[in-house]
């Protein structure tokens, strides 16, 4: 099975009650300190059974999502949801077998769910995930109930809603309409088979709905802290090289790799988070090939670990403690050079530094230390 997942975010979000010449639709809108569509992405991005993510977006919105995560594949999309969709479906890899179609509005969808309807896919041309309906149902008109309504073999239908690539081109193909796929696809004649969905899916629709994502986000939100420390001492050189800038100096650091005191000590701290042991275990000091290398490779490691393991990382904060050199000139371009080997915005990346008031081995100018935390969130 090579699935790939369609995340359909192309609506222009008026019912959330946003929508002026200067609002973004919804969906660009941040819950828990990270836009809706974002966090959808993310957790298709997180899911171990998803191969390929395409994000159908309004032509206008896609450099903003190609910001969202690094290997999305970037969709325009239509004037409706079902014209949307066939874009998606026109845009999937030629290797995809199955596609996994979604709200971007449903930015909580648990990854069970998304098992749950990738398991049935194994026996079933097409499953989605839906819920029983409780609650009585009436018809009503103009505030008047006129007549319960049986709720005997109803259910409320969610998304990510999957199907045989073939058979839902297909359905598209065809002159039916229906409010979502599931919908075309049995009137197309497919089987599909249904799963329990989740209260917690839901679909951000009106402005109070924000206010329970945030709170369902932050109830299954697993925040992690780490921290780094490392040292080297100072040999003949000309400069030294700290969170990958070189920096002039009388003196050069002594080490296997570039010696980046700095991005050894945030790479630490992500490893630390982890609880995944440290550089020296991924990296053994003893095998020649990390020999002068630039430490960004063990910082992006570090990252793209922490992205398989299903977290992001929302701040670093380094400091480095030494007399000489100075290193406020040149904290700005160390923290731009962070955020781009990490994909961390450069507001939430500190670095800074002290000298140990000439106390120590740092106070006698024989090296460099540095201490860092990162904070890891579940995505
Ligand atoms: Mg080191």
């Amino acid at each position: 099975m090579n699935i790939c997942a369609i995340i359909v975010a192309a609506g222009r979000g008026t019912r959330a009650g946003y929508l002026a010449d200067d609002a973004l639709p919804k969906q660009f809108r941040y819950i828990a300190g990270r836009p809706v569509l974002a966090r959808t992405i993310d957790r298709f991005a997180t899911h171990p059974a998803i191969d390929q993510i395409v994000v159908v977006t309004h032509p206008d919105h896609r450099e903003r999502v190609m910001g969202y995560h690094p290997d999305i594949i970037p969709c325009d999309g239509g004037h409706t949801r079902k014209a949307s969709v066939a874009n998606g479906l026109a845009a999937v890899p030629g290797d995809t077998t199955h596609v996994l179609i979604h709200d971007g509005a449903r930015p909580c969808v648990p990854h069970d769910v998304i098992d749950r309807v990738v398991d049935a896919l194994g026996s079933s041309p097409a499953a989605a995930p839906a819920l029983a309906v409780t609650d009585a149902l009436w018809h009503t008109e103009n505030r008047r109930a006129l007549a319960p309504a049986p709720r005997d073999h109803l259910a409320r239908a969610q998304t990510p809603q999957g199907f045989e690539i073939a058979a839902i081109r297909d359905a598209h193909a065809q002159q039916i309409d229906a409010d979502d796929d599931v919908g075309l696809a049995i009137r197309a004649g497919i089987d599909v088979t249904v799963v329990e969905g989740s209260e917690d899916n839901i679909k951000i629709t009106g402005p109070e709905d924000f206010a329970r994502a945030t709170r369902i986000l932050e109830n299954h939100m697993d925040i992690r802290t780490g921290t780094g420390f490392d040292v080297h001492r100072f040999t003949d050189g000309d400069g030294v090289i700290l969170c990958g800038v070189l920096i002039p100096h009388s003196a050069r650091l002594l080490g296997h790799s570039d010696a980046d005191v700095a991005m050894h000590a945030i790479t630490d701290a992500i490893y630390g988070a982890l609880a995944d042991g440290d550089i020296g275990q991924h990296f053994p000091p003893s095998d020649p090939q990390w020999k002068g290398a630039a430490s960004d490779i063990f910082l992006r490691h570090a990252v793209e670990l922490a992205k398989t393991r299903g977290f992001s990382i929302s701040n670093i904060d380094c400091t480095i403690l030494c007399e000489e050199p100075k290193i406020g000139p040149h904290a700005l371009a160390m923290r731009q050079n962070l955020a781009t080997i990490t994909g961390v915005s450069v507001e939430r990346i500190s670095v800074k530094a002290t000298t140990t008031e000439r106390l120590g081995f740092t106070g006698r100018k024989e090296g460099i230390a540095a201490q860092a935390a990162a904070t890891l969130i579940s995505t």
